[in-house]
């Protein structure tokens, strides 16, 4: 029994390669990694890696976490520029004891250290993105965001979470959001199970929304009861505070390689595969309190991929 899952219809085609890695018995860090730096390194998906979207500044400073649910190792990296692969970075860090967290030029030093690929990461077409946004307000730029956070379940029951992402357009130089952040854009437990998340980090990290689904897993709910109530339970917590909650969405895959997702945005789309079902993009939907999600029509995945310039 595996599974594979990500944050976004961008992660399909990672997808198919990290469940490549999974039918043929392989590891799920492995696959995670074939997953995320599939999108890290594709320019049309312009809110992570290469590609992705510049800070106030111009700068496009990266960020990526990791967790290895069996270990209970992590890693993280914040802010880091001028290098091909945030994620790998994270990945590497989850060796160590200590340091395992890493931000802007401390991160950067231990990659070059490292031999990680440096690599310019603004596309002409980012910077364009970057120009053109100065004469537009703060708000609307802020629009621009989006994480690839996965999930990968192999065959001898490890559970591995990842994100990697640029985080919001036009953010303030060196905000960080919840992506890196343990227990808010990612968290794994091989006992429980693993969640990742995607929305305005800001509010995310709140409820530390990883780690609030997994509990809830760990307490009996299944993924899909689990992605619900932490989204719902936040959102009207922050209500009740008198905000509006920015965009909360959630992915989760228990121990026993079920898949769950909910959001409160109209339109969430995620991908998943296991040892029943090839890799397909899905989207989310409210019906009263509970979310169901099913298969994307092709024609919606056609456009998706068109709005990302991608054949
Ligand atoms: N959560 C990310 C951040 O706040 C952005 C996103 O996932 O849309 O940096």
């Amino acid at each position: 029994m595996w599974t594979i899952a990500a944050t976004w219809c961008m992660a399909l085609e990672g997808a198919r390669k990290g469940a490549e890695i999974l039918k043929e018995g392989g590891n799920g860090a492995d696959a995670l990694e074939a997953l995320i730096t599939d999108v890290e390194n594709d320019p049309c998906f312009t809110s992570v890696g290469y590609g992705g979207l510049p800070d106030a500044e111009g700068h496009l400073r990266l960020d990526a976490g990791y967790m290895d649910g069996t270990k209970m190792v992590t890693g993280s990296v914040m802010a880091a520029e001028g290098f091909a692969s945030p994620f790998r970075i994270a990945r590497s860090l989850s060796a160590y004891k200590t340091n395992t967290v890493l931000c802007a030029e401390g991160a950067e030093k231990y990659a070059r250290e490292h031999g990680f690929e440096e690599k310019e990461m603004r596309t002409e077409s980012s910077q364009q993105r970057w120009k053109d946004s100065l004469e537009q307000d703060t708000q609307s730029a802020y629009r621009g965001h989006d994480t690839v956070g996965a999930i990968a379940l192999d065959e001898e029951g490890n559970i591995y979470a990842g994100t990697s992402t640029s985080g919001l357009f036009l953010k303030r130089p060196f905000r960080v959001g919840d992506s890196p952040l343990i227990g808010s854009g990612f968290y794994a437990d091989s006992e429980a199970g693993a969640a990742v998340a995607t929305g305005l980090g800001e509010d995310l990290m709140k409820g530390c929304i990883s780690y609030e689904t997994v509990r809830l897993m760990k307490e009996g709910l299944s993924p899909q009861e689990a992605c619900d109530r932490a989204v719902s339970e936040l959102a009207v917590r922050l209500i009740r505070a008198g905000s509006e909650p920015g965009d909360l969405s959630v992915v989760a895959v228990s121990k026993d390689g079920h898949t769950g997702a909910s959001s409160n945005i109209s339109e969430f789309s995620f991908v998943f595969a296991d040892c029943d079902h090839e890799p397909e993009v899905y989207l989310v939907r409210k019906e009263g309190h509970c979310s169901i999600y099913e298969k994307a029509p092709e024609e919606w995945i056609r456009d998706y991929m068109m709005r990302h310039n991608k054949r």
